[in-house]
């Protein structure tokens, strides 16, 4: 009989949204006639784009000609000419990569959840809590230690290091999933520092950052000095170009980053990261790849943004809700989220409920994310525009009884 990895059965019993699913399921049940407005899960609505549905079909095109027809990629890391577009991108913002520093994925989840298989489990793990559960749960099935640094009112909920504390992996995510809040570049540049006084790596999610609207905000931890010697950095394209059940993102390895290995030689973690890859990943799909090419086009910019645009005026209806009220909350400005404070103290579970009895309206319960999201809630931009205005009216109509 084989044994399994016991580490499985020490995670949350019940994910985070599994857990709404089945409180939104026995709320249908029983009102059946209930006009549901969801606001929880952080999925896209609108379709992507038309110049990424035309190259998709261009490429698919091509997959149906011997003469343009591809098999396996020899790289496995993607497409040239899609890890060109996305360094052409970067160069935006001031920071140079080389293709080789560039590695095309199936979106951000798998890398921020597999990246764990190249470091050792004795590592000393620092989240910020709330923090994505994923960088959670894929260090505790490997039995890690993890420490958290906190997110709270106090910093708004942007955490910083604390010096008197070791890690030697560290996740941090701006803008933030599920707060909002993101990191300037001088506080970036703090964690930098951090990273380079305890040896530790950074691992970076960038996967909000094209809803960065403030000019002087960081899109890439790589805007900072000295970050390619101690940072990764993951991006995608699911919530940038509607690429949620498309599937594609992107890991930026500097090829300066190394460690130590215990027998003294330097490794790096581009290639014990290219050595994993190479063994347990076969690459993304050219049609795919081909539509995400074309999102880093003049054209795919400026459709993109159209729809980035739509989603961002959701997220200032819901703002300004938060304003009328005098509730207190982060986010919005430069994220499709927005994290708010539970009116008259309520644990962030009993306002889900009342949310979810008194108006129809579904978020997610800042608890999900760690124990500071307690007492805060988590509403997304990515619906409907009249639904949007619908649930705030009826928030507002809750509230104001
Ligand atoms: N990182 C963060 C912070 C996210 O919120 C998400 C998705 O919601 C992801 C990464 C993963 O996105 P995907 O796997 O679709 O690229």
């Amino acid at each position: 009989m084989p044994t399994i990895n016991e580490n499985f059965l020490k995670l949350e019993k019940n994910y985070l949204f599994i857990n709404i699913a089945k409180k939104v399921n026995a709320f249908l049940k029983e009102n059946p006639d209930a006009k549901l407005i969801r606001m929880g899960i952080g999925d896209v609505t609108l379709p992507i784009a038309p110049v990424c549905v035309e190259a998709m079909k261009k490429g698919a095109e091509e997959m149906g000609v011997k003469e343009t027809f591809k098999g396996y990629e020899d790289s496995g890391t993607g497409y040239d000419f899609l890890k060109q577009a996305i360094a052409d991108y970067y160069q935006r913002y001031g920071v140079t990569l080389s293709l080789d520093e560039i590695r095309v994925n199936d979106g951000a989840k798998s890398d921020c959840g597999n990246i764990v298989d190249i470091f050792g489990d004795d590592n000393i793990v620092m989240v910020t809590d709330p923090a994505y559960p994923v960088y959670v749960d894929s260090n505790k099935m490997n039995g890690r230690t993890i420490i958290y640094a906190d997110s709270n009112e106090e910093n708004g909920f942007a955490a910083m290091p604390d010096f008197s504390v070791h890690a030697d992996l560290i996740y941090l995510c701006s803008p933030n999933n599920p707060t909002g809040s993101v990191y300037t570049k001088e506080q970036l540049k703090v964690w930098v520092d951090y990273a380079k006084q305890n040896q530790a790596i950074i691992i970076y999610d960038a996967a909000y950052e094209a809803f960065i609207t403030q000019p002087d905000i960081p899109h890439s931890i790589f805007e900072v000095e000295g970050a390619k010697t101690c940072a990764i950095e993951m991006c995608s394209l699911s919530k940038t170009a509607g690429f949620t059940g498309m599937r594609c993102g992107y890991t930026v390895i500097p090829n300066e980053l190394t460690v130590t290995a215990s027998d003294g030689t330097t490794v790096s973690i581009s290639q014990l990261w290219g050595r994993r890859q190479g063994s347990k990943f076969n690459g993304v799909s050219y049609p795919v790849q081909c539509a995400a090419a074309a999102v880093f086009t003049e054209e795919g910019r400026k459709q993109i943004q159209k729809n980035i645009a739509y989603y961002q005026e959701n997220a200032a209806i819901i703002s300004r809700t938060m304003d009328e009220l005098g509730i207190k909350y982060t986010g919005g400005i430069n994220s499709p989220y927005i994290w708010f404070q539970c009116p008259n103290q309520m644990s962030s579970w009993e306002f889900f409920d009342e949310m979810l009895h008194k108006i129809a309206v579904v978020g997610t319960p800042g608890e999900g994310f760690g124990k500071n999201g307690d007492g805060w809630f988590r509403l997304t931009a990515f619906g409907d525009r009249d639904l949007t205005i619908e649930a705030m009216e009826r928030f507002k109509n809750m509230l104001k009884k």
